[in-house]
């Protein structure tokens, strides 16, 4: 059992989110107010919002609210927009730095149930040391990203990395796990991936998901297509190894193939025209080679981005 004194932190990355951040600050005090009521945190708990660069409004409300607040609500703002999964890890780092028990984290647009902060609460007084929302159903999701997310965790699955589908970066992290990410130098961390991996003590919580309030996702195409890119090079090798097997089936293939042209010239005598086999062929290697090398160059990108070991983001200013 630990003690009903937990300081909670709860951090929120908001990138553009003019619209909706000032109602998500007031109802989560509300709901960290509750759990306090109900001894179950302690009246230091506090909520730390990382300004991933926005262009709008949304850092001048984050100092409005210190303001009227003061150390209750925190922040951070980052010189430039970095992604929701650096925001999300200068957070935990923030808060772990600043100090706390455990922290949530939430979207800005808290489309995740806000009540559900409790449960995550009960499970980490229970012992868990990493609590993961897991989403009831997509139904709040475009028919594209509920697919495209299904195929992507389907396609972890296989590769190797189980993470349970309808997973969210709605999840609560003790002070444990936290220190275990902050040994992690990797640029690219996935924390899904992470999370799923480090093998600290488990549990799971429901939650259903709200349509957006205000505002509009912040994720386009090519930042979901980045970021499962992401998850899966930072997380499995299997798709290095398939190109390996295809490249020696490939070989047997064309050895038995051969040996079909040798019979076919010198025992049958009748050398085949072949022509439509032969561009088939043609653009069916050439395609699966500039595939292979895509995969390969995916692999080689994340080598890039870890070699140069950047910062992964700046800060600019900080509100404790
Ligand atoms: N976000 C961010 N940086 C980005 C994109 C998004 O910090 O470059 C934040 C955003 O403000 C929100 C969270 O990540 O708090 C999830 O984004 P959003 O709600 O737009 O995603 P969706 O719910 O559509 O998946
Ligand atoms: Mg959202």
């Amino acid at each position: 059992m630990r003690s009903s004194k937990t300081k909670l932190a709860i951090i929120i990355p908001c990138y553009n989110e003019e619209l909706v951040v000032k109602s998500t600050v007031e109802t989560l005090l509300n709901v960290l107010d509750g759990i306090i009521k109900k001894d179950k945190i302690s009246k230091e708990s506090y909520i730390y919002l990382i300004d991933d660069g926005s262009k709008d409004n949304t850092w001048n409300i984050i100092e409005e609210l210190h303001k009227k607040y003061g150390s209750k609500v925190k922040g951070t703002k980052f010189i430039r927009n970095y992604g929701n999964q650096k925001a999300l890890i200068a957070g935990l780092l923030g808060v772990k730095e600043i100090g706390c028990d455990c922290v949530i984290s939430i979207d800005a647009d808290l489309q995740q149930d806000e009540n559900a902060i409790e449960k995550f609460i009960d499970e980490f007084h229970n012992g868990a040391d990493i609590v993961s929302g897991i989403r009831n159903d997509r139904k709040t999701d475009t028919f594209f990203k509920k697919y495209t997310a299904l195929c992507f965790y389907k396609l972890m699955n296989l590769l190797g990395v189980k993470i349970p589908p309808n997973h969210s970066d709605f999840r609560l992290v003790s002070y444990k796990g936290l220190e275990i990410l902050e040994k992690y130098s990797e640029a690219g961390l996935f924390l899904r991936g992470f999370f799923h991996e480090i093998g600290l003590k488990t549990a799971y919580v429901h939650f259903d998901v709200k349509p957006r309030a205000l505002g509009s996702s912040k994720f386009n195409f090519f930042s979901l297509t980045s970021l499962a890119l992401n998850g899966i090079t930072a997380f499995s090798i299997v798709p290095l190894r398939i190109i390996a097997v295809i490249g020696v089936l490939t070989v047997l293939g064309s050895g038995l193939l051969a040996i079909d042209v040798l019979i076919e010239k010198y025992l049958l005598h009748n050398t085949p025209s072949g022509w439509a086999t032969l561009v088939f062929l043609l653009a069916f290697f050439g395609g699966l080679q500039l595939f292979c090398l895509g995969i390969i160059g995916e692999y080689l990108g994340q080598i890039f981005n870890e070699v140069k070991a950047r910062p992964r983001y700046i800060k600019e200013q900080e509100l404790i």
